[in-house]
C-alpha cells in the first residue's frame, strides 16, 4: 500500500505520529493510499525548518524569488497530465475539470511572477521641507495554509505561491482527503530552485490543525473549508495573534429573471449545479425563479438533469464524477432523503443510480428540487453535492431578499437582458462575488477572492492584490538628512510645514 508522508525541508520525511488516515479512489471505491496523520511534533519540525530558511529566503530579491516562480510555472506545464491525474484519481471529478481547476492555480503563481512590481511600495517626497516619506511591505516570517478536499491544486495554490513570493516561508496542511497533489507541488518548487524549508507539506487532521494554531513561530494563517472549522480557525489564530483569513461555506444563488435567454440560464445552471459534482464553493445550488419563468426552467432543468452522463473522472465521456468519500455521499443522500420529508418536490432523483463496473464508487446521479422553502433545512444548509434547489418568488425583490437574508455570502449570479436590473443586483447584493449572465463569477488570479457574511473571516480575501496585503506587513519610513540644520528638542506634536 502506498504510504504519504510529509515534505518538510526540502524532502520526504517520515512522520512520527502512529496515526494514518484512507484516501480512496473515488472511481472505484478502492484504499488507493494510507496517508500519515501528523502530531505536533511533526508540525513542529516543519516549523523549525521554515523559521531557519526564512532570513535567507526573505533577504533575496524580488527578482530572484520572481526567476523562481518563473521556474516552477515552466515544471507545472510540464507536468499537466500528471498533476491532473493525481486530481482526479483522488478527489474524483472529471479530467478537464481537474484540468481546469489547476490552470486557476497556475494563475496565481503567474501572478506572484510579478512580484517585483508588487512590492514597490509609496514614496513621496517633501512630506514636509526636506523630509521624505514611504511606504514598504515586508514579509511575516512562517505563514501556514490549511486547505478543503474540493480544490487540491488550485486552493492550496491561492496561498503559497503568493506568500512565498512576498519572502515568506510556508507550512501547508492539505485535505487528508487528496494530498497527493501537494506533495507533488512541494517536489517541484524545489526542483524550480526554490531553497529546501521554505515550502512545507505538512499531512494530518485536527491535531495537525490545532499544532498550527498553537505555535507561536506562525505568523500568519490562511483557511479554507466550512464554516464551523473556519469559525474555530479564526477565533483561534486571532487568540494566539496571529493574523488570520478564514474562508468558509456557501449556499450559492442564481436568479432566474423572465426576461432571460432561458436556454443560457438552463446551460450555466447545469455547470455551476453539477460540475464537480456540485462539490464547489462557488456551485450554484439554489436557482430563484421569478415569476413566470419557473415552469419553464424546471421543465428544461430536469430533462438535462436526468440525461447527465456518470462516470469515472478519467472516461472523456463523464461530464460528473463520483463524489469524494463514501461517507459524503451518505450525508449528500441524506440531505435529499430530508427535502423530501420536508415536502419539497424532487423532480429528478438520483439517489440511486448505479454504475456497471463502477459498484464500489461514490456516484450519484443529479437530484432537483422544485419549490424548496426558506425554512427547509435543504434550503438552509450547505449539502456540497449535486442538488439544486429551485426556489419560487414572485418578483426580483423577492428574489434579491432570499440572497441578502441567507446566512452564507459567498457568490451569487443573475441571469436577466434587462440592464437596470442586473446594475441594481450588483450595486444591492449583499455577496463577494456577483456574476450577471455568469454563472460561476470566481475571480481571476490578479483580483481577489472572497465571500460575505459567514463565508469569509477576516478582513482580507484571498490572492490577487488582497493576497499581497495579507502575506506582508505594512512599514512607513520618514526620514531626513539634516546636514547643518541646528535644532532644538520639540515639545508639541509635529507637524509638517
Ligand atoms: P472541512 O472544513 O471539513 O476541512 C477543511 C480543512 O480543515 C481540512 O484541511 C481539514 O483537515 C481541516 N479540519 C477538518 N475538521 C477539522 C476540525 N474539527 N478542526 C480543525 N481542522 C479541521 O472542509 P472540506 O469538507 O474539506 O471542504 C468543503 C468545504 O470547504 C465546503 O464547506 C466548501 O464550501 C468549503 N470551501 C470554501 C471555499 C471558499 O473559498 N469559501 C473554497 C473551497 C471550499
Amino acid at each position: 500500500m502506498n504510504s504519504i508522508e510529509h515534505f518538510i525541508n526540502g524532502k520526504t520525511v517520515k512522520g512520527s505520529s502512529k496515526r494514518t488516515g484512507k484516501v480512496f479512489n473515488p472511481a472505484s471505491g478502492e484504499v488507493s493510499s494510507n496517508v500519515n496523520l501528523a502530531n505536533t511534533a511533526d508540525l513542529n519540525k516543519a516549523v523549525e525548518a521554515a523559521k531557519k530558511a526564512f532570513p535567507s529566503w526573505s533577504e533575496k530579491t524580488p527578482l530572484f524569488r520572481a526567476r523562481v516562480l518563473f521556474k516552477f510555472k515552466e515544471l507545472i506545464e510540464k507536468n499537466y497530465d500528471e498533476l491532473t491525474k493525481i486530481i482526479v484519481s483522488e478527489h474524483g471529478k472529471v479530467y478537464e475539470d481537474a484540468k481546469g481547476s489547476l490552470t486557476r492555480g497556475l494563475e496565481v503563481v503567474e501572478f506572484a511572477c510579478g512580484i517585483p512590481q508588487l512590492l514597490k511600495g509609496e514614496f513621496t517626497e517633501n512630506v514636509g521641507t526636506n523630509v521624505d516619506s514611504w511606504s514598504m511591505r515586508q514579509p511575516f516570517g512562517v505563514c501556514a495554509g490549511i486547505t478543503p478536499f474540493n480544490f487540491p491544486a488550485m486552493v492550496p495554490m491561492w496561498m503559497f505561491p503568493i506568500a512565498i513570493a512576498c519572502g515568506n516561508t510556508f507550512i501547508l496542511k492539505p485535505s487528508e482527503k487528496d494530498p497527493s497533489c501537494s506533495m507533488k507541488l512541494a517536489e517541484l518548487f524545489l526542483e524550480a530552485g526554490l531553497p529546501p524549508g521554505v515550502f512545507n507539506v505538512v499531512n494530518g487532521d485536527k491535531e495537525a490543525v490545532d499544532a498550527i494554531i498553537n505555535n507561536k513561530d506562525i505568523a500568519a494563517v490562511s483557511f479554507v473549508g466550512s464554516t464551523p472549522i473556519a469559525k474555530y480557525i479564526y477565533e483561534n489564530c486571532a487568540k494566539n495573534e496571529k493574523r488570520v483569513q478564514a474562508l468558509g461555506g456557501a449556499k450559492n444563488h442564481c436568479v432566474v429573471m423572465p426576461d432571460c435567454d432561458l436556454d443560457q440560464a438552463v446551460n450555466g445552471l447545469m455547470g455551476a449545479a453539477y460540475g464537480s459534482a456540485g462539490e464547489r464553493c462557488m456551485a450554484q445550488s439554489v436557482a430563484v425563479a421569478v415569476g413566470k419563468i419557473a415552469d419553464p426552467l424546471v421543465e428544461s432543468l430536469s430533462k438535462k438533469v436526468e440525461s447527465l452522463k456518470i462516470g469515472p473522472g478519467l472516461d472523456k465521456k463523464s461530464q460528473m464524477g463520483p463524489l469524494v468519500t463514501k461517507e459524503h455521499l451518505e450525508k449528500v443522500k441524506g440531505y435529499v432523503d430530508i427535502g423530501v420529508k420536508e415536502g419539497a418536490k424532487l423532480v429528478v432523483d438520483g439517489r440511486n443510480l448505479k454504475l456497471q463496473g463502477y459498484e464500489n464508487g461514490f456516484y450519484m446521479g443529479g437530484c432537483l428540487f422544485d419549490n424548496v422553502k426558506k425554512d427547509m433545512r435543504i434550503y438552509k444548509e450547505e449539502i456540497f453535492g449535486p442538488v439544486l434547489s429551485v426556489v419560487r418568488a414572485k418578483d426580483y425583490g423577492e428574489a434579491l431578499s432570499l440572497v441578502n437574508d441567507h446566512e452564507f455570502g459567498n457568490g451569487t449570479t443573475i441571469f436577466t437582458r434587462d440592464g437596470d436590473t442586473g446594475r441594481s443586483f450588483a450595486s444591492n447584493v449583499k455577496i463577494g462575488m456577483v456574476g450577471i449572465n455568469i454563472p460561476i463569477p470566481v475571480p481571476m488570479a490578479f483580483h481577489s477572492f472572497g465571500g460575505w457574511k459567514r463565508s469569509l473571516f477576516g478582513d482580507q480575501s484571498i490572492h490577487g492584490p488582497e493576497g499581497v496585503r495579507f502575506y506582508t506587513k505594512l512599514k512607513t519610513i520618514t526620514s531626513r538628512w539634516p546636514s547643518g540644520i541646528k535644532s532644538d528638542p520639540e515639545f508639541v506634536m509635529p507637524t509638517m510645514k
